[in-house]
């Protein structure tokens, strides 16, 4: 049997990463959600345990303490983190872990999850980059012009991650991704009891 494993997808706002993650764990129902953990209230239709854990800001800061978070961070005034034992638990029934996070909260998780699969989408191109996000914002010139400066900050996290994934078409770069996934399942190090194998009789 194969060891689980994490897979840690992140890319600069506006690649299309969280399409691209619901579009592979619809193919590939095996694969796991990294459910994260919030403060912030459950919007209409999300349930706990599905969408987010829901959690009361008391509730969180002593996960925090306890030292119980993979990483978290504040974001919009509300906390959000990735429960490690939530992590550990399905690694170690030898499922894989799609962790959807940015690349604050990447850089944070590889440092405890070493041996993770790092993959970063990015925009074919930069002028696409803009076009997403001048088209998906209703927001002021001012808005999409930090949008665009925040992306360029998030687009140098790249050399952190093994390999990149450009989002040209999305049902290619899923194909992409399901590759780069079969390819690490099979080595040597994430098969389990590979010595057993050899054994005679
Ligand atoms: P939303 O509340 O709209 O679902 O998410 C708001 C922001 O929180 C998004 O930018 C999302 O990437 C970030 N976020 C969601 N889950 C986590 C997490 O577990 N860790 C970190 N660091 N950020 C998260």
């Amino acid at each position: 049997m194969n060891k689980g494993f994490l897979v840690i997808i992140s890319a600069p706002s506006g690649a299309g990463k969280t399409t691209i993650c619901k579009r592979l764990l619809k193919r590939k129902p095996e694969l796991v959600y990294s459910i994260s953990t919030t403060t912030r209230k459950p919007r209409r239709g999300e349930k706990t345990g599905v969408d987010y854990f829901f959690l009361n800001k008391q509730e969180f800061e002593k996960k925090i303490k306890k030292n119980q978070f993979a990483e978290w961070a504040i974001v919009h005034s509300n906390y959000y983190g990735t429960l490690k034992h939530f992590v550990d638990r399905n690694i170690n029934a030898g499922r894989i872990v799609i962790c959807d996070i940015d690349v604050q909260g990447g850089e944070k998780i590889m440092k405890v999850y070493p041996q993770a699969v790092k993959i970063f989408i990015v925009p074919p191109t930069w002028e696409e980059l803009e076009h997403r996000l001048r088209f998906r914002a209703t927001d002021t010139d001012n808005v999409i012009q930090r949008r665009l400066k925040n992306a360029e900050k998030e687009l140098k996290y790249l050399k952190k991650y093994k390999y990149c994934v450009v989002n040209d078409s999305v049902s290619i770069a899923v194909k992409h991704i399901e590759s780069v996934i079969n390819s690490e399942k099979l080595m040597i190090s994430r098969l389990k009891n590979i010595n057993n194998f050899f054994k005679k009789g």
